[in-house]
């Protein structure tokens, strides 16, 4: 059971009878955790700044604050700490709303005896941690979701999620935006000459290279295969062109170990007024397509 664990109850309650009882209740059940009372909400507040605490019982119909914003309020300045939501009989309904915007219980003082009290404290702090679990599992699915696994960049779904914010903003302001599109030139003789584990060694090393060669805010995706995109914003077609033609010599140069060179063609295009996202990205497509045949290695705008 929790007794060991809780070593620390924050009581925020402007009722000086009903504190009492509450501790009195804690202390008849043995438990040890240390409680610390206080009458108004952001008292809460700055004690949860400066200390650690187990759990949390909240009075919803404070001095500064009442109603649902009390248990929101709290659980904005301190996510970590389960809250249990001490309520009226008259006001049972508040309780489950707050257990809907993210309190672990709500108890209706009427009600509570030491054991309930206890049993809803070792729940809350279970259901807590739990909670603050998965969310960490969901942050890191979601991230990994978005993530080319081989390269580490951005993959096709985050590009298309950042496309559509970057169009909106360029169509509202007015600005420019421009896509390049390259590809690696004769790549499945890198498989098949030298082995896979080459192929990818070549594909990281590749994103490194144009990721150390973009602005910050420039998004570069791993489209698919050996095919790449980087999306300028506030950028025209002949701005992207002198990068394309940056990141092709960069590439042509580099050493891919072992004496291994690789070369890259270029698509190069600007967003046309009022045009769909596919006509956009075909653009970047055709010209990348010019590049491979107009003999490869060189880079082409449309
Ligand atoms: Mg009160």
């Amino acid at each position: 059971m929790s007794k060991q664990s809780l070593h620390t109850i924050l009581l925020i309650e402007d009722d000086p009878g009903d504190a009492a009882l509450i501790r009195e209740m804690l202390e008849q059940q043995g438990c040890r955790a240390r409680v610390v009372t206080v009458e108004r909400l952001s008292a809460g507040i700055s004690h949860l700044q400066q200390h650690c605490c187990d759990v949390i019982l909240l009075d919803m119909n404070l001095p500064d604050s009442s109603g649902l914003s009390t248990m929101t309020r709290l659980l904005d300045a301190e996510p970590g700490v389960p809250i249990i939501v001490l309520t009226g009989l008259s006001d049972e309904g508040f309780g489950v709303e707050a257990v809907k915007l993210g309190a672990q219980d709500y108890l209706v003082k009427s009600d509570i005896d030491g054991r309930v009290l206890k049993r809803a404290m070792f729940y809350a702090v279970e259901r807590k941690k739990l909670e603050l679990a998965l969310k960490q599992t969901r942050d890191l699915f979601e991230r990994q979701a978005r993530i080319d696994y081989l390269t580490g960049i951005y993959n096709r779904l985050m590009f298309n999620e950042l496309l559509e914010a970057e169009l909106q903003r360029a169509r509202r302001y007015g600005s420019d935006l421009a896509l390049i599109m390259f590809d690696l030139d004769h790549f499945k003789q890198v498989n098949d000459t030298y082995s896979h584990t080459m192929g990818d060694h070549v594909l990281k090393e590749v994103a490194q290279l144009v990721s150390e060669n973009i602005r910050a805010h420039d998004i570069f995706t791993r489209w698919g295969g050996e095919e790449f995109t980087v999306l300028i914003p506030k950028s025209n077609r002949d701005q992207a062109l002198i990068l394309a033609e940056k990141l092709r010599q960069l590439c042509e140069e580099h050493d891919f170990g072992d004496g291994l060179k690789v070369t890259a063609s270029f698509g190069v295009t600007q967003l046309r007024t009022d045009e769909t996202v596919e006509l956009f990205i075909g653009r970047a497509d055709q010209a990348l397509y010019r590049a491979k045949s107009n003999g490869r290695n060189r880079v082409e705008a449309l």
